[in-house]
């Protein structure tokens, strides 16, 4: 069955170099993506179509070099995307993090089957609760043309999730609904079409460790307690059709 994805989201680490007081995620952890999940992924899936494709961490630039990986096989297997979103804090920068990113813009400017002129999106977080952007690194940042221009801005309360730090911290006003990690069936269909069948999935997250989560807004902890798998062991298909291999238990 081919992947046909509208949102695909992908953890290059859980790494960070800031500790923000309302992250969702929790303590970082020294988990980064590695080349053979990457392997085992794309081996083991045949994608056709990616809509979004998100990148994110801890900081995504911590651990450049796998996207330009990603990159390549998504060359390498002529797969169709249509736009990125990327966003990072803004401390550190990453050569090869852009080399990737610019890669994939010329790729989708080429490919892409609605031929966009905007292929994506890098920002930097910038709220009350980041450190304050790196000037030499906004200073390169702002010569990419996917740039978008640094919004500072008050995180609202009510915007703020309530998993990891945020919660520790009182910060949030929302409720934990793990109903969102764990209710997988209303994100995919199975589609014929032209003879072909398709697994599509309106929204999908890769984490650094290759679990795969219905719900990529929770904490680390959260996301590895209700993975539905894993794609060291397992295809994309085999995992939704089969159902995670634990029960995953409602609050
Ligand atoms: S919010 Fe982002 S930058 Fe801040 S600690 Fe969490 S992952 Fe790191």
């Amino acid at each position: 069955m081919k992947l046909y994805y509208s949102r695909l989201q992908i953890e290059l680490t859980r790494r960070c170099n800031q500790s923000c007081a309302h992250c969702c995620r929790g303590e970082s952890q020294n988990i980064d993506l590695t080349k053979e999940i990457v392997d085992e992924y794309f081996e083991k899936n045949e994608i056709y179509y990616i809509g979004t494709l998100l990148f994110s961490g801890g900081d995504p630039t911590l651990n450049g070099k796998i996207l330009e990986y990603i990159v390549d096989k998504i060359i390498e297997k002529e797969i169709i995307v249509d736009m990125f979103m990327f966003g990072i804090n803004g401390l550190s920068y990453s050569d090869e993090l852009v080399n990737g990113l610019n890669k994939l813009r010329d790729y989708i400017l080429l490919k892409s089957e609605k031929q966009r002129h905007w292929p994506g999106v890098l920002m930097v977080s910038q709220d009350q609760f980041h450190k304050e952007a790196n000037p030499e690194v906004v200073e390169k940042l702002q010569r990419l043309t996917y740039f978008s221009p640094i919004n500072k801005h008050i995180m609202k309360e009510e915007n703020i999730l309530p998993y990891g730090r945020a919660l520790e911290n009182g910060l949030s006003k929302q409720q934990p609904d793990l109903n969102k990690l764990i209710d997988y069936q209303k994100n995919y269909r199975i589609r014929e079409y032209k003879g072909d069948t398709y697994l599509v999935i309106s929204y999908q997250y890769i984490s650094a460790n290759g679990n795969i989560i219905n719900d990529g807004c929770q904490s680390y902890d959260l996301m590895d307690e209700y993975a539905l798998g894993n794609v060291q062991n397992q295809c994309i298909e085999e995992i939704y059709t089969k159902g995670p291999l634990k029960k995953l238990k409602r609050l």
